[in-house]
């Protein structure tokens, strides 16, 4: 019996003290994670693994990646020890060519994936391989990569892409204070969602013709091309949903979204 369809997801990590916390929004990932089909893996798109290539996390077993500073001891003392599955990160390798895709022996599972799927699974036994954004290649080349990844739905793997489509740490407010969100911010993230509901991912993929809102709410591309993944594995008969909402301190959209 072929494996039912699995959704694509794109989650918004936000801060990474989301990994310890027990919020709003960390509730809403543990509810995604009851109310899909459980994945026989995962392959993630983080924002914070982006570099030039595209390389697959391939060990047997990913160490967690402490990649950031000034947090509290706790935070780095985290371990999500769900194991690899270098079969699929060969499989991800077949589906994406001719795209030249490495196989990786250093990285693992950095804080845009284990911050989130410590909530979704809490109990790190989904096999995860993560996926790496080439910082050379433009939008449309990510939306490539993503149409090539559909197949994997039918396969029992669940895509996910994880970063923020409002990502402005510039204007974030840290805890130190309630900000409001900014207007800019409320007003890209609700464009953004209307473009999703129509399903004209177009737009979205050009999204730095979209001007000032859109320049100021993805002033660097990181946080934002996952989400070009998520639509590009979506079809278009997939529906559209946004399973957890708000915004953080006033610039950092928590939205995610749930295509299928
Ligand atoms: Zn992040």
């Amino acid at each position: 019996m072929n494996p039912p369809r699995m959704p694509v997801l794109f989650l918004g990590h936000g801060n990474p003290l989301n990994a310890l916390d027990d919020n709003a929004y960390t509730r809403a990932w543990n509810e995604i994670g009851r109310s899909i089909p459980r994945p026989r893996a995962i392959l993630m798109v983080s924002a914070h693994w982006y570099l030039p290539g595209t390389f697959v996390t391939a060990m047997e077993h990913p160490r967690t990646i402490h990649d950031f500073g000034g947090f509290p001891r706790a935070l780095f003392e985290v371990r999500y020890p769900a194991p690899g599955d270098p079969e699929l990160a060969a499989h991800v390798a077949t589906l994406l060519a001719p795209a030249r895709v490495r196989m990786d022996h250093a990285w693992g599972l950095d804080h845009g994936t284990w911050s989130v799927l410590r909530h979704v699974y809490p109990d790190a036994d989904v096999p995860v391989v993560q996926l790496s954004i080439d910082e050379l290649q433009p939008p449309s080349y990510h939306y490539e990569l993503g149409v090539r990844l559909r197949p994997l739905r039918d396969e029992g793997v669940l895509i996910a892409a994880s970063g923020n489509i409002v990502h402005n740490l510039h204007a974030y407010a840290w805890g130190r204070h309630v900000q409001e969100p900014y207007d800019w911010a409320m007003r890209f993230e609700t464009t953004a969602r209307e473009l999703m509901l129509a399903r004209r991912f177009d737009p979205l993929v050009d999204y730095e013709t979209l001007g000032d809102d859109a320049l100021r709410s993805a002033p660097t591309p990181d946080h934002y091309l996952p989400l070009i993944y998520a639509m590009g594995a979506a079809t278009p008969d997939d529906a559209v949903t946004f399973p957890v909402e708000g915004i953080d301190g006033g610039s950092i959209s928590m939205l995610s979204v749930r295509f299928g």
